[in-house]
């Protein structure tokens, strides 16, 4: 297994990029732990597939370089790099059987037959293949075929790094949430560093340790999922993470005190002179509707998601998300929102802004 850095890499598909916004991948520097779950999480065409093949060596970064355990990797082949990559769509032998498929990535390593036979069981037994083992890939559903690249892709014990490009998208929906258990699972027996590319936030969240998330070529944030709930470092990545994301509120702070539309509300810490666009960002879990306290709101619309409540209200002109709890009730003299003050983050321009503890 390898610590895999990427140092001062940055990718431009142009020839002459001419500034920030010719790059596919803007400018970033990281050491990704050796044997740790990392999902590469964004919307499409934020930069996931392009860092994830300079990583394999499908690419050649236009700038900077990758370091495998502090060996320059940057100009070797994937070969070279002992990376294991499944991709969205089956790479499979048609007119293999599937045994020969799954053997194939040990027996080009020229691995002892017994280890094979063992192995390939193994696998096919995780992913729920035993049954066609001997039958050819040819005919196979496309659902069967991509299992078989997953399991090449985990057969080898000895790869560096095991990549993942949105694995899951051909997969049937109930076998998806099995195979993503497995992954984790397997991560966990044998301390693989895997790479895991999705749009998808459930799918990021359940399976890392550790979340990668991208937005515009740029990496904004990596940490747990915890850390990306409840101290979201951008904006996106408050937008982007939980179900309603992040209320964001435009606001003047100064100190202690946030002014919205006028109105006056506490902060738990104070901030110096801030200047840009300035807002507060509160997750719907951390807002409660009140008769007497807060903010003035208007509640819009309320649905019952089963858990919890997802009441949409409108605050000055703009949307705002509460949830509230599955045996609250929500009432017309419910005019008012209240916010948890140590949950509340200022944003400049985008960005966390830490304040002082006062
Ligand atoms: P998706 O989830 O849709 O695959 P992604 O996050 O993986 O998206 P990339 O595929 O890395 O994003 O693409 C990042 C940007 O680079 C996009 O604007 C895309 O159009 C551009 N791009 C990707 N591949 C090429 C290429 N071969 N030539 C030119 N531009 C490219």
């Amino acid at each position: 297994m390898a610590k895999i850095t990427l140092d001062n890499l940055a990718h431009s598909y142009f020839p002459n990029p001419t500034g920030e916004a010719d790059f596919a991948l803007k400018e970033l520097n990281h050491d990704w732990a050796d044997g740790e779950a990392y999902a590469l999480l964004g919307a499409s065409g934020c930069g996931k597939t392009t860092l994830l093949n300079i990583i394999s060596g499908l690419l050649t970064p236009s700038q900077g370089r990758i370091l495998f355990n502090d060996m320059d990797v940057t100009a070797s082949s994937t070969t070279d790099r002992n990376i294991a990559q499944v991709f969205q769509f089956p790479v499979v032998y048609d007119t293999m059987t599937v045994r020969d498929n799954l053997a194939f990535p040990l027996r080009n390593r020229e691995a002892d037959a017994g280890y094979i036979a063992m192995r390939v069981q193994g696998i096919a037994a995780m992913i729920g293949l035993e049954e066609t083992l001997d039958r050819r890939a040819r005919g196979l559903t496309a659902d069967a075929k991509q299992k078989i690249s997953l399991g090449r892709g985990m057969v080898r014990e000895d790869v560096n790094a095991l990549l993942f490009d949105e694995p899951l998208t051909v997969i049937d929906p109930h076998m998806k949430w099995e195979l993503r258990t497995q992954l984790k699972q397997l991560h966990q027996q044998f301390g693989h560093t895997m790479i895991y590319v999705t749009h998808d936030q459930t799918e990021a969240l359940t399976f890392a340790n550790k979340v990668v998330v991208m937005h515009d070529g740029r990496v904004v944030q990596i940490g747990t999922p915890q850390e990306l709930f409840e101290r979201p470092e951008h904006t996106f990545v408050g937008y982007f993470i939980g179900s309603p994301g992040m209320n964001l509120i435009p606001a003047d702070v100064e100190g202690k005190v946030a002014k919205v539309h006028g109105a006056s509300l506490s902060l738990a810490r104070a901030y110096g002179a801030l200047s840009g666009k300035v807002e507060l960002g509160v997750r719907p879990e951390f807002v409660s509707l009140t008769e007497d306290v807060g903010l003035p709101v208007k509640v819009r619309r309320v649905e019952d998601v089963g858990r919890h409540k997802i009441v949409r209200a409108d605050l000055f002109g703009s949307e705002i998300n509460i949830v509230a709890g599955e045996d609250q009730s929500i009432s017309p003299d419910m005019t008012r929102v209240a916010f948890d003050p140590d949950r509340v983050n200022v944003y400049v321009d985008d960005w966390l802004t830490e304040g002082e503890a006062a």
